[in-house]
């Protein structure tokens, strides 16, 4: 089985060696086959260098550089259009989705989830407004039809199976996190600690 594990990125240039070689321990201690692809969302600092430094050094390393700032979403879809993996999973590059719940979700996967959610088990590091404010967010979303799973964010794993249901909506702007519930497929929950970032401001 191969895992394309894919990283939106912008102006993560601290982040992304220490990102890299985690992923990489975890996915050699389990024996995965997988490549990471690094989408650079028009980062404007040396981002891109540090990728293509990477990719001299690891075959499993791909990146795709846009030309301006477009976003998280539309960096994610790029992600899946050139992932070659049997499952991509989404991780941002700041280290605050927890490499080390790859494997769990993994095993989900093999015992038959289509989708995989990571699911942060506190927000003891967020602030109380922070909190709060996520809390009214998911709530509003529920009243408003459209599901969505507390304290999960972009962290998942979705099989072929689902990324080609994804692939069916042409909206070019998507709240990915409220169409993924939406698609009808198996899901299972994986929890994980969520620190904070290893370096830089929250975009
Ligand atoms: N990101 C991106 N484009 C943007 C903003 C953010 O690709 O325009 C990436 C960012 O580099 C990180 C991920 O999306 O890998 C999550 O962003 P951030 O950590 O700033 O969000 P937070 O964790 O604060 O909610
Ligand atoms: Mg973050």
């Amino acid at each position: 089985m191969d895992i394309s594990v894919i990283v939106p990125l912008y102006n993560e240039e601290e982040s992304l060696p220490e990102l890299f070689a985690w992923i990489k321990r975890v996915m050699e201690a389990n024996h995965f086959s997988y490549e990471v692809i690094f989408v650079n969302d028009g980062s404007t600092d040396h981002s891109w260098q540090v990728i293509e430094h990477l990719a001299e050094e690891a075959d499993q390393v791909k990146g795709i550089k846009f030309r301006r700032n477009y976003g998280k979403s539309p960096a994610l879809y790029c992600g899946f259009k050139e992932a070659q993996g049997d499952v991509v999973i989404t991780m941002d590059a700041d280290l605050q989705d927890d490499p080390d719940a790859v494997d769990d979700m993994v095993r989900e996967y093999l015992q038959g989830a289509e989708i995989v959610y990571g699911v942060r088990d506190n927000r003891d590091t967020d602030t109380a407004f922070k909190r709060g404010t996520a809390h009214a967010f998911y709530s509003l979303m529920k009243w408003l039809g459209t599901e969505n799973v507390p304290d999960h964010a972009d962290y998942r794993l979705m099989s072929r199976a689902a990324l080609s249901a994804l692939s069916q909506y042409k909206e070019s702007n998507l709240f990915l996190r409220g169409l993924v519930p939406s698609l009808g497929f198996k899901t299972a929950k994986v929890y994980y600690k969520r620190g904070t970032r290893v370096a830089g401001e929250s975009k």
